[in-house]
């Protein structure tokens, strides 16, 4: 089991977002993350990332409970084992795609050779190579999106959350970032918690999950 979320509680000022989540995945697998806005299902997703702490509640991620780690050691972990994918990719203006992907190796002190090494492959394995010495603003929203996943499979997490990741895309995007996902999941066995309400996507993940109201059900 990759990750455990055992009875998750977070309040917002004395507003109950989630009201006792319990959550176990397993290494490789595919979950979806259905529900109305407001369920809660963003804000779990960052509590998943550790990005944010639960209230109350364990999570175990990689074996490792992460409630237990203080920030550097907790922003360490992170670093290593998970990689985000946002609707908007966030990617950094002032910097080419391939500077882009290979920030998170910078960070864990990967020497520049090596990085840009991988960081070519995996825009190639995305079939963005051509774009890698151009700035995000050059590119169209499907191929600033491939250059963010590459980002995020940078440091080789084994966990990887996705929000909304084909909200931005139209349907031939879409899919074809979908169909990624299941390509990295069959030969590298990553596992994605991926919230969405894209119904192509709930409909072909291993498991989907749904949420009402700061609950699974
Ligand atoms: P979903 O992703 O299912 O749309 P969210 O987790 O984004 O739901 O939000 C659930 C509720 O929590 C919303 O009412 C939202 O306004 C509130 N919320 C989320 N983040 C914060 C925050 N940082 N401070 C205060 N309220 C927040
Ligand atoms: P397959 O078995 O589908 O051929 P491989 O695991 O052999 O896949 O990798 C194919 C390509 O993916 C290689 O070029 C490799 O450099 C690249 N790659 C390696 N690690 C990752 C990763 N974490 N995410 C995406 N691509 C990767």
């Amino acid at each position: 089991m990759i990750l455990s979320a055992n009875n998750i509680h977070k309040s917002y000022g004395n507003l109950a977002i989630l009201k006792g989540v319990d959550l176990e995945v397993e290494r490789g697998e595919i979950v979806s993350i259905v529900g109305a806005s407001g369920a809660g299902k963003s804000t779990l997703l960052h509590i998943i990332g550790t990005l944010d702490r639960p209230d109350q509640g364990h999570l175990i991620i990689n074996d490792v409970d992460v409630n237990h780690l203080n920030e550097r050691k907790l922003s360490l972990f992170r670093n290593q084992h998970i990689g985000f994918i946002f609707q908007f990719h966030h990617l950094l203006p002032e910097f080419t795609a391939l500077e882009n992907v290979c920030i998170p190796a910078f960070i864990n002190g990967v020497p520049k050779k090596e990085a840009e090494k991988r960081g070519m492959e995996l825009l190639e394995r995305l079939g963005v190579q051509a774009r890698a010495d151009h700035k995000p603003t050059a590119m169209s929203g499907g191929e600033q999106q491939r250059v963010s996943v590459a980002r995020a499979l940078m440091n080789n997490p084994s966990l990887i959350l996705a929000d909304e990741p084909s909200g931005n895309l139209d349907s031939e995007n879409a899919a074809s970032l979908h169909q990624l996902f299941f390509e990295l999941r069959d030969s590298l066995n990553q596992t994605f918690i991926i919230v969405t309400h894209n119904e192509e996507l709930a409909r072909i993940s291993d498991r989907t999950i749904h949420m009402r109201d700061g609950k699974i059900f």
